[in-house]
């Protein structure tokens, strides 16, 4: 019998560079803007983004009038392979200025304390960073520590793009057609607003922005927004005693009285939920208090709502001739409703992983994502790592070795799905 074993595919060290051409151009996001994308520059880099995938030879790359790159690798085999799309957005946080970055490489890196160029106060410690502990003997790169690096979520761009030029160069790997999108506005909330899943025609996708080597994100929160409106009773405050029921107090009664242990960011992590005010404006005679309730079920959720509204209540008997209105608004859900009515995703991601040398690791993310509402919008979309650190501030990283393992991990996906086809 001969035993035919494919032989190993030999990766390349392509994607820093990649990632340090995108990381210089500045795409910070910008809340207060209308348009989209919300901020112009965020083009520069999207037009940049379609010349390179159209050079690798992916002759359908394009811009579009919103700021979203589009582009598919065509499929290399005859067998019906679900159509997957790897997805990364383009802008920075508006948190941290993202305006003339400086990359530095530390290369191989044997522990310690990483003291910025540019400005000797940014020291990302070791201490304060456990995920260094992995890195040692790793190229890590940082800003100077004047700006954000952007590797959230630059890397991933890189890493895919990277993958994508992989893929075209080695026919011998058989894959379904791919789809790539990269989206403005992320940050904002608003990354995929003007996404038009219609045209991008894929199955299921990937954002390529997670977090340690190896990590798969299959859930978020599921999100309510809600708004108090209190109307209390006016008068003179000269002459009030036994009339005035005042607005302001009954809203400072209803945030003294939300839970303290528990059920609030400061104490809860993991798969716990939360209350957390996020606004409170008023008089004498009327206020609103805005809350968002987080939670990682949809009964969880109806009990911290119930849990609001108990209190509401109970303050409000105090004030017997005020009156008030509680509105919920459902926010986002968690994706895990969707992407569990097809578990070959998964399965595959982490076989991806493994493939990759390394040990997947399935968390929940304590917040939204573009994935989870593509998932909603028809596309189920799980977040795979991209590798970056300290996200959203100037003490951010990425290791050259994740970027890369990241680029196998996507290469091998792409594969599996059509072998398992
Ligand atoms: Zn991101």
């Amino acid at each position: 019998m001969v035993l035919i074993v494919p032989a190993p595919i030999a990766f390349e060290h392509t994607v820093t560079e990649r990632f340090l051409r995108y990381v210089v151009i500045d795409t910070q996001s910008d809340p207060a803007s209308p348009t989209c994308p919300s901020t112009d520059k965020q083009k520069e880099l999207g037009r940049l983004l379609a010349s390179e995938l159209q050079a690798i030879g992916l002759r359908d790359a394009h811009l579009d009038q919103h700021g979203y790159v589009y582009a598919t690798i065509p499929a290399n085999t005859t067998k019906q392979v679900p159509v997957i799309c790897f997805c990364s957005h383009m802008d920075t946080s508006p948190d941290c200025t993202g305006r003339d970055v400086k990359p530095q490489i530390v290369r191989n890196y044997r522990g310690g304390d990483i003291v910025l160029p540019g400005d000797p106060s940014q020291i990302i410690r070791a201490a304060e960073h456990p995920a260094l502990a992995d890195q040692i003997g790793n190229d890590i790169v940082t800003t100077d520590g004047t700006t954000l690096l952007g590797a959230d979520n630059k890397a991933g761009l890189a890493e895919i793009v990277d993958a994508a030029h992989f893929l075209i160069r080695h026919p011998r790997i058989k894959h379904g057609a791919i789809k790539i999108l990269f989206t403005p506005d992320e940050e904002i909330g608003r990354g995929v607003d003007k996404a038009d899943l219609n045209k991008l025609g894929a199955d299921f996708a990937y954002t390529i922005d997670g977090e340690s080597a190896g990590h798969i994100e299959d859930e978020t929160f599921s999100a309510d927004g809600a708004v108090i409106t209190i109307e209390g009773v006016s008068t003179h405050p000269g002459y009030a005693k036994g009339k005035m029921e005042h607005a302001i107090k009954i809203a400072a009664g209803i945030v003294d009285r939300l839970p303290k242990q528990g059920c609030s960011p400061e104490t809860t992590e993991g798969k716990q939920g939360f209350l957390h005010p996020i606004g409170i404006s008023g008089a004498l005679e009327k206020a609103t208090l805005s809350l968002i309730v987080r939670d990682f079920t949809d009964h969880g959720l109806k009990d911290k709502e119930a849990l609001l509204e108990g209190i509401v209540k109970a303050v409000m008997k105090e004030f017997p001739r005020s009156t008030y209105r509680l509105e919920i608004t459902p926010q986002y859900r968690n994706m895990k409703q969707v992407i569990d009515r097809h578990p070959e995703i998964i399965d595959h991601a982490m076989e991806a992983v493994r493939r990759a040398g390394l040990e997947p690791v399935k968390t929940a993310i304590r917040g939204g994502t573009d994935g989870s509402r593509l998932s909603f919008m028809g596309l189920p979309c799980p977040n795979i790592f991209a590798g970056e650190h300290a996200f959203h501030s100037r003490l951010e990283w990425v290791s050259v070795q994740d970027m890369e393992k990241a680029v196998q991990t996507i290469v091998h996906l792409a594969a599996i799905w059509e072998e398992r086809a």
